[in-house]
């Protein structure tokens, strides 16, 4: 039997259940809505004949695009397959350094954790504060000891976001060594997107993805905006694996969703709505809901046990994800859909609860 050296002792990310049969599906904060019409002219569009050839392995005219929507230049964008795939481009690229660890949220998205193991990078988790929100001036307290620092505003699964100042506290304590904002739901946000701040602080990436407001997230596209300097280094790092990882047809599809605004304004503004009123429906069954900044909410009940809810959503035909960690075992996390999505979430859960509401 061959046994891997680097499988054998990795734990890897469990991505949510994609089902097969139809079900209302709130676990992996998909877009409720399709991708724009301009998506759809974009594939009817597309030439097969181009497959035959390899596809840019800078993508450029999808970068540019991108530098136009983000007000950068394009040496400042790297774009792969999804934001995952740039996470751990980054961390090949940045972090490690002199076997210091590099910090993070104890409750934060899992392949942070993931990518530490697959690299040998050391990490060091930073226990949320009581009300789940970042602890940003103890992560800032230990830069002198680490490597780097990575985070996501807004956080997930908690849906909360921190404001620009004091993320860019930490940034300024991280000066030298890199700071990825992984910004995935910041633009379901009321803070701003870092991207703005990258031309004042060479350390700053800020790690983005066309899969929750833009619709796109089997189409697997993600970007990272940075100083000059930090993009040329993912490059060379994205050089030493994969010299296409955005496919033609992806780098097609996501240049007609950054070039369409108003439709991504329109759905994002939707969706905000939405989550408004799912929030104030959860409250009205006595759930405990923190006001989202993100596309999914994250909410626990006093009379019943997470297991218990997302178990008899199911059989009713709704999916909604759950983390078997400690603090956060008896949370949902429940994505956006749309207004129906809501209303039949809420009628489950209601005949779920029961007498106990
Ligand atoms: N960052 C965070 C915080 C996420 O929740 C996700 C989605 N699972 C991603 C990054 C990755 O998104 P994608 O690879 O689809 O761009």
């Amino acid at each position: 039997m061959i046994r891997s050296r680097l499988a054998g002792g990795l734990v890897p990310y469990t991505a949510g259940e994609q089902p097969v049969e139809k079900t209302i599906k709130l676990n992996t904060n998909e877009n409720p809505y399709p991708p724009s019409p301009a998506v759809y002219r974009a594939l009817g569009a597309f030439d097969a004949e181009k497959y035959r050839l390899y596809p840019d392995p800078t993508a450029l005219s999808l970068r540019r695009a991108i530098a136009g929507y983000e007000g950068v230049g394009e040496e400042n964008v790297f774009v792969g397959n999804g934001s995952d795939e740039v996470l751990s481009l980054a961390y090949a690229a940045f972090f490690g350094g002199e076997d210091k660890p590099v910090i993070f949220a104890d409750v934060t998205y899992s392949f942070y954790e993931v990518f530490g193991s697959l690299y040998g990078v050391r990490y060091r988790e930073v226990p949320l504060l009581p009300d789940f929100r970042l602890d940003v001036r103890g992560m800032a307290a230990l830069a002198g000891e680490a490597c780097g620092c990575v985070f996501a505003n807004p956080n997930a699964p908690t849906s909360l976001a921190e404001e620009r100042e004091d993320l860019l506290a930490l940034v300024r304590a991280y000066a030298g060594k890199a700071v990825i904002a992984d910004e995935a739901y910041a633009d379901f946000s009321h803070v701003p997107s870092l991207v703005p701040d990258t031309e004042e602080y060479p350390n700053l990436l800020v790690v983005k993805t066309f899969s929750k407001s833009r619709s796109l997230a089997g189409a697997r596209c993600g970007y990272a905006v940075g100083d000059k300097a930090l993009i040329d280094a993912l490059r060379t790092v994205k050089n030493c694996f994969n010299s296409y990882p955005v496919n033609a047809v992806t780098a097609a599809v996501a240049e007609a969703a950054v070039r369409d605004g108003a439709y991504f304004r329109e759905c994002v503004s939707r969706i905000k709505s939405t989550r408004g009123s799912l929030v104030k429906s959860l409250r009205g069954l006595g759930f405990d809901v923190p006001d989202s900044d993100a596309n999914f909410v994250f909410a626990s009940h006093p009379e019943a046990g997470g297991a218990e809810l997302q178990s008899a959503l199911r059989k009713r035909g709704i999916v909604v994800r759950r983390f078997d960690r400690p603090r956060i075992a008896d949370r949902l996390r429940i994505t956006v859909g749309t207004e129906e999505d809501v209303s039949a979430l809420i009628v489950a859960l209601r005949e779920t609860l029961g007498s106990r509401i």
